[in-house]
Formats: C-alpha cells, sequence, structure tokens
C-alpha cells in the first residue's frame, strides 16, 4: 500500500497486483460490441460481491444436506438444524458479537433496518443523517409516521454539514436538543465510501443517553467490524456483499429491544404458544424469524464470514486501499472526471467511488464501458438520493468499487477507457 502510494516497486507482488482471494466466475468472459469478448472486470462489487470459491464449494457440500430445520425430527433436520445455529455463530463472532448480543438472520441490510426500525421503543426518537443509503433512512422516517404506518416515534434527518468536525458538531447539538434512544449511521457511504469516525459518533452518542446502529453493509465486508471493539450497540449488513449469494443477512446487536419488540414477521416458527384469544411470542433470534428460514442462504454467508475472518491481520484493508487509491489517482489525472466526496476532512474510506465523466450522460458511460472495454460499473443515484442532490449530482453519476477479487488491472482498464472516451467525446 505504502509501496503504491509512493510509486517505488517492491520486490514480489504488491497488494491489488492479484486477487486477494479467489472468487467465483473470475474468468468469465464477456462479449464486446465488436465482436470480440473480452474477462469481465467486475467494479460493481458495492451492489454484489461475486461468492468466494470457498462460499460455492460449501454451498455444494451442503447442498445433500438440506432440509427442514427446527421442528424436524429426522437426522438431516437435525444436521440443518446445526448448520443454521452454527453459521448464526460465525456470522455473531465475525462482528464481535457481545455474548450476550442476538444475531438475527435475515435477508439483507435493508430487511435488518426495518427489523431494528419496527423494536425501537415506542415514543423514543431515532437520529440519523441525510447522507445514508435509503435502506438507512426510509425505514426511521415510516416508523416515525412520515411514511404510512407512525408509530409513535420521532426521526430527525439531520443535514449533513461540509466538514467532518461540522457534522459531529451537527450531531453534538442535535442530541442535546432533545433525548434520543438511537443514532443511526452509515459505517461506510455507499456512494464515497467515507464515514464518520465511529468512535466520535458512539462518544457522542453515550454523552447523550442513546445507542448506535451501524448500517455495516459497505464496512463490514471491505474492513470487518466489531460490535465489541466499537461498542456499538446493532450492525447490519448482506450476504451479498460479504461474498455470499443473495438471499441471506443479519442484524446482530444487544438483546432487550429484540427480545420484546413487535415480531418482525408473524407466522410458524416465531410463537411458543398460540389461542384463539392469545399468541406468546419467542424471544429473539426466534421472534423475528418466522417462516421457513435461509438455511443456505445462511451457511454460505458464514462461510464467506469464516474465509475473510482467516486472512492475515490487515490484508483486506491494504487490498483494497491499494486498488482504490490506485483508482482515485487515476481518475484525477483525467481531465474532466470529478471524484465527489462529502468532506474533505474524512480519512479512510472503502472502496467505493463516485465520478462523473465531463458532462457525460453517467448511464451512457456506463454502457460504454460495459460494451466496449467489458467493464461492469454503476450509474445512477445509488439509493442514496438527498445525498446524491448535495453532492451537485441530482441527474446521477458513475460508481466503481472494488472488492477481494479485483485486481490492478480491472482498475487500470477503466481509467485507460475512461481516457479514450474523453478524448472522443470533446
Ligand atoms: N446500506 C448500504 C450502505 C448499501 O450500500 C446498501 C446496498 O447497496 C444497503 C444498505 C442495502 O443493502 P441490501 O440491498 O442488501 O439490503
Amino acid at each position: 500500500c505504502a509501496d503504491e502510494a509512493s510509486g517505488t516497486a517492491a520486490p514480489g507482488p504488491r497488494s491489488g497486483d492479484a486477487p486477494l482471494l479467489p472468487v467465483v466466475g473470475a474468468s468469465t468472459t464477456v462479449p464486446l460490441v465488436d465482436g470480440t469478448s473480452r474477462t469481465y472486470a467486475n467494479l460493481d462489487c458495492a451492489a454484489s460481491a461475486p461468492a468466494l470459491e470457498s462460499v460455492g464449494a460449501r454451498v455444494a457440500e451442503v447442498l445433500p444436506l438440506y432440509a427442514s430445520v427446527h421442528r424436524g425430527a429426522g437426522y438431516l433436520s437435525q444436521v440443518s438444524t446445526a448448520l443454521y445455529e452454527t453459521s448464526r455463530q460465525s456470522i455473531a463472532r465475525f462482528v464481535g458479537a457481545r455474548e450476550d448480543d442476538v444475531a438475527i438472520i435475515t435477508r439483507n441490510t435493508t430487511d435488518s433496518l426495518n427489523l431494528l426500525a419496527g423494536v425501537v421503543p415506542h415514543g423514543e426518537a431515532v437520529l440519523v443523517l441525510d447522507v445514508e443509503h435509503h435502506a438507512n433512512l426510509l425505514p426511521w422516517v415510516q416508523h416515525s409516521g412520515g411514511g404510512q404506518s407512525g408509530t409513535g416515534r420521532v426521526a430527525t434527518v439531520l443535514p449533513v454539514q461540509p466538514t467532518v468536525a461540522a457534522t459531529l458538531d451537527a450531531l453534538r447539538t442535535e442530541l442535546a436538543r432533545r433525548p434520543y434512544a438511537l443514532v443511526t449511521v452509515t459505517g461506510a457511504s455507499n456512494v464515497t465510501g467515507e464515514a464518520l469516525p465511529l468512535d466520535r459518533v458512539v462518544g457522542l452518542a453515550r454523552a447523550a443517553g442513546a445507542r448506535v446502529a451501524v448500517d455495516g453493509a459497505q464496512l463490514v465486508p471491505h474492513r470487518g467490524f466489531s460490535l465489541a471493539a466499537t461498542d456499538v450497540d446493532y450492525v447490519a449488513f448482506s450476504g451479498h456483499k460479504t461474498y455470499a449469494p443473495f438471499g441471506a443477512g443479519a442484524l446482530v446487536g444487544r438483546r432487550d429491544w429484540l427480545d420484546t419488540g413487535v415480531p418482525y414477521l408473524a407466522g410458524g416458527g416465531a410463537v411458543r404458544d398460540v389461542r384463539a384469544d392469545r399468541t406468546v411470542w419467542q424471544p429473539a433470534p426466534a421472534r423475528h424469524e418466522a417462516g421457513s428460514p435461509n438455511v443456505l442462504g445462511a451457511i454460505a454467508l458464514a462461510q464467506a464470514c469464516d474465509t475473510l475472518a482467516d486472512l492475515p491481520a490487515g490484508a483486506l484493508e491494504a487490498h483494497e486501499q491499494a486498488l482504490r487509491d490506485r483508482l482515485v489517482r487515476g481518475l484525477e489525472r483525467l481531465d474532466g472526471v470529478r471524484v465527489a466526496r462529502i468532506w474533505p476532512d474524512s480519512t479512510d474510506p472503502v472502496g467505493v467511488v463516485t465520478f462523473t465523466v465531463a458532462d457525460l450522460n453517467p448511464g451512457l458511460v456506463a454502457a460504454y464501458l460495459a460494451a466496449e472495454h467489458g467493464i461492469g460499473v454503476r450509474d445512477g443515484r445509488f439509493c442514496a438520493h438527498p445525498l446524491l442532490a448535495h453532492l451537485g449530482a441530482s441527474h446521477g453519476a458513475v460508481r466503481a468499487s472494488v472488492g477481494v477479487g479485483t485486481t490492478a488491472e480491472h482498475v487500470d482498464r477503466l481509467v485507460a477507457a475512461l481516457g479514450v472516451l474523453l478524448v472522443r467525446g470533446t
């Protein structure tokens, strides 16, 4: 990483020259508009990351053992139940859960944050910034009566300020203005990769008697995370962004609200006893996992967590930081490309980079990259409309994001392709 930044080549492979971990489909070739084909450069890992090879192998291994969990008496049901519950433990361990925390298997981050919004006690207030992905914005607004189903809770959406320091000051001022039960922040923006310093947010919230929830969709897969080490109360993340297939995610955190709050889904498995006139609900996690759970999804996510946890300390950060630095340096060398930042004083962003290319339509830029260079990026407003407006990109932008399967060749191909486009388009 340091070698990359100084431009002095170190002996042996540098971070980012090769994939950090093998992912399935890495050698997939895609057709180009000129009739040739090229190895796919997946620079859209922030949307969904390709599955790890270890995840693919694990899914193949457990597929024959697939049976109903918890209530089945047969041997395969017992095996599946054990696999499901050990997966829950791996997932909890991966995010540094404390002994009394509970891990609920959900579908994804959106599911997790909606679940959490539903268990915040009635009459309590939640504080959120307007830079969030809609998944960490709309559930709070919806549950505060801003949507169709008001539940007596209050949500304050605080406008972001031009610097980290000013934004933290605004949080401090707002926390002094009225009592808040919860402050919920992104661990890393899905638009710029930036975040507020978590220790400062936790310090401010604690001083005001509030809990902290982290939208870990972009943080957990790319940096790792620990509830215990950060003193954060809840974290939500998605399997399909953590190198596992779609369909499983998690909400992990303090047990009390989750044990007593409104069950997320009503149905079988979430109840202890049902009579004509009363229902006795289970505590968490069963309370919020009604219906037949996604056993394979949980096993796949747990395998991804275990594989990432086995990486040498610092390897994940070094790989992705080297690629992000290379990408940003390459983009900034191109006349007409503007890289978006929320705060000039933020530090250590993850590998998500959003940019505009002269006055070119972002959709056309993304289509050109796919059709002529076999590069997958994303364009649009990234489910963060208020943030895009704040960044002066209400009409959208282009986003490139890296992961453990990304290499320097992918990044260099993108930068070179944009260079060609700028020459051609101006
Ligand atoms: N939060 C962030 C920061 C995200 O990047 C995303 C997805 O892009 C989400 C939440 C929603 O994740 P999911 O679609 O897996 O629920």
